[in-house]
């Protein structure tokens, strides 16, 4: 199947089963807003379940916090979001579509030699970090790029675009108060790094991580949930000695990459890439990139932040962002005051649950020689599978749907369950696979003889007859 099929098909998919519904579909949909249906939150609950464990309960010096969406506009001064947080734009004079100049010379590139490319996007990603504007006209001009639209190479000047939504705050319309809707996560954790650390006492090596919407007026919107206006970050700073930064680097690369693979998605999926041009706060940065149906794109930034942001919030607020280090250093002194370094994890809630979609979906054929059939399975690793359990009675009378109750009060508290009686068992069952849960279980006559129910394994198949008293801690183990 061709690859933007596989795109297509999983968000017909998503849509269909509850997973995704574009945003204010009544009126159309809303470009690159996205709402999450009954199946889609469970799912996002789950991943994000998952993450603040790993980090705040697995990881012993790591704490969370929620810091606000608003904040006062001279923390994205301070942090170079207003002068900086831009991408360069062009505009097709004929088409008048606009473009983001990376990405159109991603895709004339695409379907070149892999050594040509790389010497291209490198010549590009120099460019950038240089804000060289006129060179990225050069090159467009010289690799002959037209607007798949217009099919023309009339363009406009290169400009630079912000990426920020802004807002005004109380009912005088004037600049002062203007605030702006938050770009990452990430600040919220910096202006309350004293907060945190003094009131946890925490020592450093320390972490702070947070889950929440993030906004950014992305000019070209495409991907699905992989490019939204509105979307969910999961971030961690680690906040370090300067000097240890290599070390946490690499540690917090490996520990990132283990993670993405407990979800159930095998290794060669993942690369990492290095970024040649840093941003203005890294002097190590790489991307864990995955593989979509569009190729590897990036799914979470590691990056060594420095001390830019604390420095930064110390000079724009005037209050001290320092900590004292009691440990000794090497002429057994304390290592004393300092503006501590930070090694961050961003990871994008959305391109997450993109990828386990990606993953998940299967399209089977079961035909057999008499007979035509297939399926859409999605093979979620129990963990992340948004219902673990469905409880089905065979039929509606006989005193199974009471047994079926029962099971499903056993078993709510625990994980999420399903009840359902209508339809055929047939029927039932490949609708639980286009939902991806990973078990079913038929609750028959023979059940009130013996107490036994059939299980039926999503992935197999496979059906079997164990005790009923069983199935709660076969579930159980299989999302552990
Ligand atoms: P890109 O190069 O794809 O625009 P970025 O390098 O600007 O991404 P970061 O600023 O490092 O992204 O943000 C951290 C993470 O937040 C990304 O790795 C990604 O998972 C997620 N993210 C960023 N922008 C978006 C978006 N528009 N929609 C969904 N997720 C996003």
């Amino acid at each position: 199947m061709a690859e933007n099929n596989t795109l297509q098909s999983i968000i017909s998919h998503a849509k269909e089963y509850g997973f995704i519904f574009p945003s204010s579909e009544i009126y159309e949909g809303l470009s690159a807003v996205y709402d999450y249906g009954p199946l889609g939150v469970e799912l996002k609950r789950n991943i994000k379940e998952l993450w603040w464990k790993h980090m705040t309960q697995f990881h012993k010096d790591i704490v969370g916090i929620d810091s606000s969406i608003f904040m006062h506009p001279k923390v994205w001064k301070a942090s170079g979001h207003v002068d900086s947080f831009n991408d360069p734009m062009i505009d097709n004079k004929d088409s008048k579509k606009r473009y983001r100049v990376d990405h159109l010379i991603e895709d004339h590139v695409a379907a070149l030699p892999e050594e040509e490319k790389m010497l291209i996007l490198e010549r590009m990603e120099e460019m950038l970090g240089a804000e060289d504007l006129e060179g990225l006209s050069e090159m467009i001009e010289e690799l002959k790029i037209v607007c798949p639209i217009s099919k023309t190479a009339n363009w406009t000047e290169i400009r630079q675009f912000n990426l920020m939504f802004s807002t005004k705050v109380g009912s005088v319309a004037d600049e002062a108060n203007e605030i702006y809707l938050r770009p990452e996560t990430a600040q919220g954790i910096f202006v309350n790094f004293s907060n945190v650390q003094k009131t946890s006492r925490k020592h450093i090596p320390f972490g702070i991580a947070q889950i929440g919407k993030a906004f950014r007026n992305e000019i070209v919107a495409r991907g699905f949930v992989f490019r939204m206006r509105e979307f969910e970050q999961m971030e961690m700073q680690f906040f370090i000695r300067p000097g240890t930064q290599k070390e946490w680097y690499e540690y917090w690369k490996e520990e990132r990459l283990k993670w993405h693979q407990s979800l159930g998605i095998p290794a060669e999926n993942f690369r990492f890439h290095d970024h040649v041009q840093l941003s203005h706060y890294a002097d190590m940065a790489c991307d864990i990139e995955y593989k979509y149906p569009m190729g590897f794109r990036e799914l979470e930034g590691i990056h060594s932040r420095t001390d830019f942001d604390l420095k930064n919030h110390q000079e724009e607020s005037r209050k001290k962002l320092q900590y004292y280090d009691h440990t000794l250093n090497e002429d057994g002194k304390p290592y004393g005051n300092y503006i501590p370094y930070v090694l961050e994890t961003s990871v994008g809630l959305d391109r997450l649950i993109l990828m386990l979609m990606c993953h998940a979906y299967t399209e089977e054929d079961l035909s057999t020689e008499d007979r035509k059939d297939s399926r859409v399975v999605l093979k979620f690793h129990p963990r992340v599978a948004p219902i673990k359990l469905a409880i089905l009675p065979l039929t509606r009378k006989d005193g199974l749907p009471e047994i079926a109750e029962q099971l499903f009060d056993d078993c709510k508290m625990e994980f999420k369950c399903f009840y359902e009686e209508k339809d055929t068992i047939g029927k039932r069952y490949r609708r639980m696979d286009a939902l991806g849960t990973p078990f079913c279980v038929t609750i028959d006559h023979q059940t009130k003889e013996d107490d036994t129910v059939t299980i039926r394994y999503r992935d197999s198949m496979e059906q079997e007859r164990i005790p009923m008293n069983q199935i709660k801690e076969l579930v159980q183990k299989a999302i552990k």
